[in-house]
């Protein structure tokens, strides 16, 4: 076993750091407030080669490891979630779907762009009824010679407005039930596609969130991703790799909680001592440092296997409800240690309490999670083999064994 990071994975979490201090940190606050979603940061990391950071280099990505994605990760959501959730629905749910599921003319056309950043993705699961439970879904595909119409909505979308690219879920045979929905890759230009942001968000609100709407929207029949009726596994394993990016962006917020807190705890002093001398306070402090590694590791397993190219939804799943509650607690202990002020926004604490509760939403719920690790333990859940499988990393190995 080897914990330490390379000398690349060192010098990206500082340039990722960097970055945030100087072009988010800064006006955070005020994109909070106004509920405005400032694209050039995307434009920016694109810069950086952030876009496509797990993506290989054969697609015009950095070529890192999956590791170096959490990192990414980690860094953007110290700043913001809403960055570390474009980044998650971008790369996570969107690019490496793209790479593990796409033909090789789907990741010309529409992977290589968006490593570039030239292009963004998205990612349509979620409708007004159906969330957890997404065979309830209704929007359909139907076939009509060499086009799919695509009929339907879909909600609380990340990057909904911002997106040129989305991966769209649908029935194309409802009769089937999960067996019955499919993938599609749909581009904003097209005819019948709108969208519109969800305005008035608990958190995560300089981010893009809302409704996709799919009126007789014409879909190229190439732009079917896998098989007809090979939507939900496609869904799901997407959700392996956006669930990694969740994790690794709530070590962030218990980063960024655990920096406001211990500056605030030199600062402050009550009964004659800094308030970080009183041990309720060190008490706090102690489980946003238990909980930052304890989640940390996790993730980072889930990397690890993710590098092997080996089968990870459960430990995905285990490290992304860990750090999600995780980073909840370590928000809420930090507006607790500022006291009065960590209610008002003069501090960002509250703010990171009220980012870090989508997270237990989104991506599998709390619970969702919970019912999952139980049912794994108990035996009554087990995965089995995919058609399409992430390729490994090194990618030069890879590509060998993929063909
Ligand atoms: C900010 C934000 C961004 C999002 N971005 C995206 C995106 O980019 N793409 C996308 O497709 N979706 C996105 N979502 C949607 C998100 O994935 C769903 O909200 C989530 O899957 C939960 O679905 P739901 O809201 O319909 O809740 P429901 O599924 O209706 O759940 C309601 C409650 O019931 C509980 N529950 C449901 N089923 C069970 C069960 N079997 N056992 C125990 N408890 C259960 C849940 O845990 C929850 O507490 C986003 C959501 C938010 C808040």
């Amino acid at each position: 076993m080897d914990f330490s990071l390379t000398e690349e994975q060192e010098l990206l979490r500082k340039t990722v750091r960097q970055f945030v201090d100087k072009e988010i940190n800064p006006y955070i606050r005020e994109w909070d407030e106004k509920q405005h979603f400032e694209s050039s940061i995307l434009t920016r990391l694109a810069d950086l080669g952030l876009m496509g950071v797990c993506i290989p280099e054969q697609y015009s990505g950095s070529g890192m490891d999956y590791n170096s994605l959490a990192i990414v990760c980690e860094e953007l959501e110290r700043g913001d979630t809403a960055f570390r959730t474009a980044v998650s629905v971008h790369t996570g749910l969107n690019s490496m779907t793209l790479l593990q599921w796409g033909n090789e003319e789907q990741k010309q056309k529409y992977l290589t762009p968006q490593a570039k950043g030239e292009k963004v993705g998205a990612f349509g699961l979620t409708e007004p009824n159906a969330g957890s439970d997404v065979a309830a879904m209704q929007t359909t595909a139907v076939k009509e010679g060499e086009y799919y119409i695509l009929n339907g909505s879909k909600t609380w979308i990340s990057l909904c407005d911002v997106a040129d690219h989305f991966l769209v879920f649908a029935y194309t045979d409802k009769s089937k039930k999960h067996h019955g929905i499919s993938a599609f890759i749909v581009e904003r230009k097209w005819e019948g596609f709108s969208s519109k942001a969800i305005k008035g968000k608990l958190g995560i609100r300089a981010g893009n969130t809302g409704e996709l709407f799919f009126d007789n929207v014409k879909v190229p029949k190439e732009n079917l991703l896998g098989q007809e009726g090979e939507g939900f596994k496609i869904a799901m394993s997407a959700l392996d790799n956006g669930r990694f990016t969740v994790a690794a962006g709530a070590c962030g917020t218990i980063m960024a909680s655990l920096e406001a807190s211990l500056k605030y705890c030199h600062e402050r002093s009550t009964f004659g001592k800094e308030i970080g001398k009183h041990q309720l306070v060190q008490q706090m402090i102690a489980k946003m440092e238990a909980g930052l590694v304890q989640s940390r590791l996790l993730v980072f397993r889930a990397g690890w296997l993710k590098n092997q190219g080996k089968r990870n939804t459960r430990e995905t799943s285990l490290a992304k409800w860990q750090a999600c509650d995780y980073a909840w607690e370590a928000a809420n202990d930090a507006v607790q240690i500022h006291g009065a002020y960590g209610f008002s926004n003069e501090y960002p604490v509250e703010r990171y309490l009220r980012n870090a509760k989508a997270p237990v939403i989104y991506e599998g719920t709390r619970e969702i999670h919970t019912v999952m690790q139980a049912e794994y333990v108990l035996g009554y859940r087990e995965d089995k083999p995919l058609s399409s499988t992430l390729p490994a990393w090194p990618f030069e190995e890879a590509k060998e064994t993929v063909k």
